[in-house]
């Protein structure tokens, strides 16, 4: 079968060149032949005509192709994926955190395998299959978990996000193999945590904050006052809780994530009563209660998914700071977060900076954050640092 070639404008093969893994639609001169399928694999050439890499395309996406090696032996074909699979497996291997049984198998790009997301839940994975090259081998990510693994219990898959939108995918859940799970409990530095695959927000738990959790737990003093705001299942506020903190406030619009954050706290042994999970909306939230509190968390969902949203996004990403910044106690902490891949690192703390001139307090900045080990981002593909935060001082 003649392989689908990609052929590029003269003048715009800089970024491939320099190891970017995305091809933009504006770049792109030409697709032959006609009528290949989304997600199949293709070579990507100059203007020239010569090899620039192999990755694999879909016309329909603002992405048009998605690149995973710069050798032409090396195409996106079942033996890469299990390679990659193997790989991205045995590097966790040296990352599992202590008394913790969930983890970040496979980081899309950041594991050389675009659009396929894999996290661990206790003897089980859930996967998520985000683009038209991904879902083509469903059969081979399938495959190579099961044998990188040795069996894991389930192998459950959530392909539900915006992103299959952007790719003209429909959304999938269904069971690759095993039982499709009900609710898991899994372990993370020693907490209990109810996961609910089937029907809970990316694949059920976000892994991505283990670090800073670790880190929002050394900051909490016995006795102190707290505030998790977007808390989703309450996994901050547990650790917050189990460190002593007097009183965890967690504030997430969704039932069902607060339901569930209701049912962590006890399982963790700590009382709701004494924590109370309010569903309502955070910004509301913040209008009626000026705290102070000793230690808030603020981690709002992507609020600028698109570069169009950005300015938007902005101005709400400054408004929850700084009515965050102005509801800190005298010598709190804020650990602050943006997981939009559009807002970053330098544009967020600019968004920070208003919020906190605004506020009319001093902020000092103790740390720069983002996401775990168990999320490697290419150095070639910064979009790829979606997590990014400030550990704040509020004087
Ligand atoms: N910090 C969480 C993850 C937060 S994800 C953790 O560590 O697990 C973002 C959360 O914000 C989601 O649970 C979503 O339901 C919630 N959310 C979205 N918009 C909101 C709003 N306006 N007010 C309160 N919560 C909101």
């Amino acid at each position: 079968m003649l392989q689908t070639v990609v052929r590029l404008k003269k003048g715009r093969e800089k970024p491939v060149v320099s190891g970017h893994p995305w091809v933009f639609s504006g770049a792109v001169e030409g697709i032959e032949p006609e009528g290949a399928e989304p997600g199949a694999a293709c070579r990507v050439l100059a203007a020239d005509g010569s090899f620039l890499a192999n990755g694999y395309f879909n016309p329909r996406s603002q992405i048009v192709c998605r690149l995973v090696s710069r050798s032409e032996a090396e195409t996106w074909s079942e033996g890469l994926v299990a390679q990659r699979v193997a790989e991205a497996i045995r590097l966790r291997e040296r990352l599992l955190p202590p008394e913790t049984d969930c983890i970040r198998l496979v980081n899309s790009e950041g594991d050389g395998l675009p659009g396929v997301v894999v996290d661990r839940y206790g003897s089980g994975v859930v996967v998520e299959l985000n683009t038209a090259g991904a879902d083509r081998l469903r059969g081979a990510v399938t495959e190579s978990l099961e044998r990188t693994l040795a069996g894991p219990s389930f192998i459950y898959e959530n392909s539900a996000g915006p992103a299959r939108g952007l790719e003209h995918l429909p959304e999938v859940k269904q069971a690759l193999a095993g039982a499709a799970p009900d609710r898991v409990i899994i372990t993370e530095s020693g907490h209990r945590f109810l996961v609910d695959p089937a029907h809970g927000q990316k694949t059920g738990f976000y892994l991505d904050q283990r670090e800073n959790r670790r880190l929002a737990a050394g900051w909490t003093r016995p006795g102190c006052s707290a505030l998790n705001l977007f808390a989703y299942t309450g996994a901050f506020s547990v650790y917050l809780a189990a460190a002593g903190a007097g009183r965890v406030v967690s504030v997430d619009s969704s039932e069902r994530a607060c339901a569930l954050a209701v049912e962590n706290l006890t399982l963790n042994g700590l009382s709701p009563e004494a924590h109370p999970v309010l569903c309502e909306d955070a910004f509301e939230y913040l209008h009626n209660n000026s705290g102070p509190f000793d230690i808030i968390v603020v981690d709002p969902p992507p609020l600028a998914r698109r570069s169009a949203h950005v300015q938007k996004a902005a101005r709400a990403y400054k408004d929850v700071n700084r009515l965050a910044i102005a509801a800190a106690a005298h010598g709190g902490v804020i650990l602050t977060f943006s997981c939009s891949a559009h807002v970053d690192p330098r544009l967020f703390g600019q968004i920070v900076f208003s919020a906190a001139l605004e506020a009319g307090r001093r902020v000092r900045i103790l740390a720069r954050l983002g996401a775990g080990p168990d999320h490697p981002v290419s150095i070639f593909h910064p979009e790829g640092e979606y997590l990014k935060g400030l550990l704040l001082e509020v004087d």
